[in-house]
């Protein structure tokens, strides 16, 4: 089947009855990109990563009670097969969640299975003659034997250690002495071996720690005891997170400057899979301060793993960062196989945002690898291969996500004792259960399947926000008052905003603010905290309505905010159900309808405002409607943000929903990548095709198309500003070079 997907009439989404001012002429993406935290000083370090793209790691958190465990592990053999799928570079375990070393360390518990013999350096040897980078792989927090041997270092959970008898991780507290042997361990690992670089695992906390360590910490530091109750309009509880995210930051920080005094030229990074965890592990996006690039593995649908590539591009000090993905199924799973086009997918869904991709592998417990699992990716990577001396330059987007380190929370948890609350979000699955991130998550979606191509920015990189044409702030929880400002110098400086729920209401202390920090900005001011009984969104305008045709309502579950409009414009009200959702029953028929729950008669507040501010202008939902599962939204989220846009996208794709459309431009090569990823990863790849049509601006014109990685020239059609291709036969990647010449 071969499917061509026309290009549609591109509808007018100018903005002037809106009256926002317009910027300048469309066109590529020529706003001077700010300066980002990647532009401070940067210490000279060996550029392996900058060569290397295809990696592997196998996963050896194996314990050492039976003597068949690790007794096959051999270093010659375990290369050998390694080197059948093609990486470029390896991650080698020096030591595991379970703690012994698989190097002859004088500071802890060696895996008996090694006795007098040291795997490393017999695994670095091997690799070196193979000519693949070799990153080291270091357990920190999560040490089993380290647990075992010093109670007085165990991280502690609010009701003791009870959890612990049913879990299999042991975990030490970075403010117990476990800091100085992770520390001393570091140095001892890195003095002995030329290792690339290091990779360390795990800072991240599995529970808040009530050990006397932290507890005095944060009586010295805060002057209060640890609460146990979860409050986020407590400052205390706000505190005690902050503190918990700047301890373990602290540690990272502490392992990095081990690494550096010990060998100078070896890379550190630290796991960063937690961006997308809730605020139980307490890992802070600052921690990339620590880290040279970003690393990170995940599980989670294609949704997550797009997503987590534009974080990790955002916030990497250097590139490639590295997206990691189990071969099986999940981490769980010890045998089955990902299916050839599900692994090659998902390998290139790193190329497409220029970064690097690992497959992790776990070892038999003897210490043998399936062979035949490196043949099948030996099959896999030497496709990613060609396109690596194309990769590279800026991620390009007209939109950005903005993503909230702090707001990894949810309020409906207030008043949970901390050992009670059972809400959890990994690396495993989309459900964050995180009202900003899966309204994050929402937004992320609704754009790549309408392949708007979007970054992120974060707080981290705060003075980008003027990068971008939009901004979307979805339903943040706290915002502190630097945020607060650069959003609101972004809309008075002709930036456009799309903010929904909770956004800018509550302070970085978990404070109720007294108005939306940004009441001035949206025109509408808050008049209670948010509601999550069913609600509806109403059309109330003209263009509005056509978005949400054929239906006359929106119905949403994700919580809204009563407002009050001050100056803006009413794009749609809010709507409560004719009668709640849960009353009424047959003796007392208190219902509407008896299977649904119909809306009311009458509006009941504002519900999606628009407001010109300044040079920009503002949408605000009071209500996520970007969190919602119904597919209706998307469109309509989308409708507003090309609104909001005001002109037509630089690049865009007419092609089917489950295709990425990324860009990178690099300037001075004169040259944009466009790249295309099927992410239909729970089925076979079918052939399908569509157009793309790239905006160049008055300052730059075509040259060249050419399809990579052959660099043959590929026919385009001119348009006016532009160029426009059409692709077909097209199943899991493709990459595009388009040269343009400056005027
Ligand atoms: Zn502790």
């Amino acid at each position: 089947m071969n499917i061509i997907f026309v290009l549609l009439v591109v509808a007018d989404f100018s903005c002037q009855d809106d009256g926002m001012k317009k910027k300048a002429t469309a066109g590529l993406y020529q706003s001077k990109k700010s300066e980002g935290p990647r532009s401070c000083s940067l210490p000279k370090l060996n550029d392996w990563y900058k060569r290397c793209y295809r990696r592997f790691l196998v996963d050896i958190h194996i314990p050492d009670w039976d003597k068949r465990f690790l007794s096959k592990l051999d270093a010659k053999t375990y290369v050998n097969t390694l080197a059948k799928g093609k990486s470029s570079g390896i991650m080698l375990y020096c030591n595991s969640h379970v703690g012994p070393t698989l190097y002859p360390s004088k500071l802890g518990p060696v895996h008996k299975a090694i006795g007098r013999g040291d795997f490393v350096a017999d695994a670095l040897k091997a690799a070196r003659r193979k000519q693949l980078s070799v990153v080291a792989y270091y357990s920190a927090v999560y040490n089993n034997a380290a647990f075992l041997a010093h109670p007085d270092w165990r991280i502690i959970p609010h009701q003791g250690e009870s959890p612990y008898e049913h879990s299999r991780y042991g975990t030490c507290c970075p403010n117990s002495p476990y800091r100085d042997f992770a520390v001393a361990q570091t140095e001892e690992l890195c003095g002995r071996y030329e290792f690339d670089g290091i990779f360390f695992d795990m800072l991240f906390w599995p529970y808040a720690c009530y050990c006397p360590h932290c507890r005095a910490r944060f009586l010295k530091e805060e002057g209060e005891d640890i609460p146990s109750v979860i409050d986020w309009n407590n400052p205390t509880w706000m505190a005690f997170q902050r503190a918990r995210e700047r301890w373990m930051s602290e540690l990272a920080g502490l392992l990095t400057a081990a690494v550096r005094r010990t060998r100078s030229s070896m890379t550190v990074t630290h796991q960063l899979s937690p961006v997308l965890h809730g605020w139980r592990t307490a890992m802070p996006y600052s921690l990339t301060e620590h880290c040279d690039y970003a690393s990170g593995d995940f599980y989670g649908p294609p949704v997550q793993q797009s997503l987590v590539c534009k974080i990790f591009e955002a916030l990497s000090v250097r590139k490639p960062f590295e997206f990691m993905t189990s071969r099986c199924l999940d981490l769980w799973d010890h045998v089955t196989l990902k299916g050839a086009s599900l692994m090659e997918m998902q390998a290139f869904l790193a190329p497409a945002h220029a970064g690097a991709f690992m497959f992790i592998d776990a070892i038999d417990p003897v210490g043998t690898l399936n062979r035949r699992v490196y043949e099948r990716i030996g099959g896999i990577f030497p496709k990613l291969a060609p396109y690596e001396k194309f990769l590279g330059g800026d991620l390009a987007a007209d939109v950005a996500l903005y993503v909230s380190s702090e707001s990894r929370f949810d309020f409906r948890e207030n008043g949970t004792l901390i050992g009670a609350s059972s809400k959890r979000a990994d690396n495993m699955t989309s459900e964050t259960g995180m009202p900003h991130m899966e309204a994050v998550m929402g937004a992320a979606r609704s754009l790549q399947e309408n392949h708007i191509p979007y970054a992120v920015v974060t707080q981290r990189n705060l003075a980008r926000l003027s990068d971008y044409r939009v901004v979307v702030l979805p339903n943040g929880r706290v915002m502190s008052d630097a945020e607060v400002e650069a959003f609101r110098a972004y809309v008075a400086g002709g930036g456009a905003l799309y903010a929904s729920g909770y956004s800018s209401l509550i302070a970085d202390d978990g404070t109720l603010r007294k108005d939306f920090g940004l009441a001035d900005v949206f025109g509408v001011s808050a008049h209670t905290m948010m509601d999550h009984t069913l609600a509806f969104f109403t059309p109330q305008e003209k263009r509005f309505t056509s978005l949400v045709e054929p239906q006359e309502h929106l119905i949403h579950r994700g919580g809204w905010i009563q407002i009050e409009n001050r100056s803006a414009k009413v794009l749609a009200d809010l709507t409560k159900p004719w009668c709640p959702e849960n009353e009424g029953s047959v003796l007392r028929p208190s219902f509407a309808s008896i299977h649904s729950t119909p809306p009311g008669w009458t509006a009941f507040a504002p519900g999606i405002t628009w407001h010109r501010y300044g040079k920009g202008c503002a949408c605000y939902a009071s209500g996520p409607i970007e969190a919602e599962p119904q597919k209706v939204n998307r469109p309509v989220f989308v409708g507003l943000i090309r609104r909001l846009h005001g002109g037509t996208f630089p690049v865009e794709a007419q092609a089917p929903a489950f295709i990425e459309l990324t860009v990178f431009d690099k300037p001075s090569e004169r040259r944009l990548n466009l790249s295309l990823v099927s992410l239909r990863q729970e089925e076979e790849p079918i052939p399908c095709g569509g157009t793309v049509r790239v905006l160049l601006g008055e300052a730059r014109h075509p040259v060249a198309l050419r399809v990579l990685p052959s660099h043959r020239k590929y026919p385009f059609r001119d348009i006016p500003g532009g160029i426009e291709f059409t692709f077909s036969d097209f199943e899991i990647f493709s990459m595009f070079e388009l040269e343009y010449r400056n005027s």
